[in-house]
């Protein structure tokens, strides 16, 4: 993969995840093998997604309360099921709190927005900035009241670096498609959170392209420990490289 490939298409997932481990950003941009993990949890966060998604686009204009609580959890409960989560007891749980949560949040937007469905629902969205392909899925945004909303269905009790590359990229992909953004918030749907991402500069965002930009020209993408490690499919690679051992491939 020459330079030029591996800069041409970044999403803020991959922005984030090549700043916390430039060497395990690489190897999954080779798209070499890694460890299976657990994706139940993953799993679970795309049920919620899809219900979510498919709720926006059942539900009328102006609904009631019954009508966002009845129609809501037939669907999640439909698309629940689809994804076979139905046996695991802490997972259950975890869709009965993002079903008050999510409900709980809907009747206030009710009470208190100026147009109820969004104008965009899971949109997958990208626009090309410097030569790259900013590339992002947009939950929920609503043109009039100028604000994107993001749903986290894991835990979350603060807005992170993950958050902030999120919303401004977010921002950034729909400022270049001539949309208006003044507010970007996230729903934790697990504890009803309601975080609203304070402002910051699009540079936050270029400054660390740029950094990545150094590790690609340099061909030097340090590893870097930390949490992040855990749930690191390249793990086992990564420490026999460091002992000089190769798996599969070099790199
Ligand atoms: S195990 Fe940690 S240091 Fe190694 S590649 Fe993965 S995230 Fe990076």
């Amino acid at each position: 993969m020459t330079q030029r490939q591996l800069l041409s298409r970044l999403s803020p997932t991959g922005l984030v995840g090549a700043i916390n481990c430039p060497y395990g950003w690489y190897c999954s941009q080779l798209r070499l093998p890694m460890l299976p993990s657990d994706t139940s949890y993953a799993d679970a966060g795309s049920a919620i997604h899809k219900a979510i998604a498919e709720y926006y686009h059942s539900i009328g204009s102006s609904p009631n309360r019954n009508n966002i609580q009845t129609v809501f959890t037939t669907i999640l409960d439909r698309v629940w099921a689809s994804f076979g989560l139905d046996s695991n007891k802490n997972l259950t749980n975890r869709k009965l709190a993002c079903r008050t949560n999510f409900i709980n949040f809907e009747i206030h937007r009710l009470q208190t927005w100026k147009r109820y469905r969004p104008d965009m629902v899971e949109a997958k969205l990208e626009t090309n900035i410097q030569d790259i392909t900013f590339v992002t899925v947009v939950d929920a945004y609503w043109e009039q009241d100028e604000t994107i909303i993001d749903w986290k269905s894991g835990n979350m009790s603060m807005l992170s670096e993950s958050e902030y590359m999120q919303g401004q990229v977010m921002k950034i992909i729909l400022q270049n498609l001539h949309k208006k953004v003044s507010k970007i918030m996230f729903i934790g749907l697990l504890n009803g959170l309601r975080l609203e991402m304070p402002h910051i500069d699009d540079s936050y965002v270029f400054e660390r392209i740029a950094r990545l930009r150094e590790f690609v020209e340099a061909n030097h993408f340090p590893r870097i420990r930390g949490s992040h490690c855990y749930w690191c499919g390249n793990v086992l690679r990564c420490e026999l490289n460091e002992k000089g051992v190769g798996l599969w491939s070099e790199v």
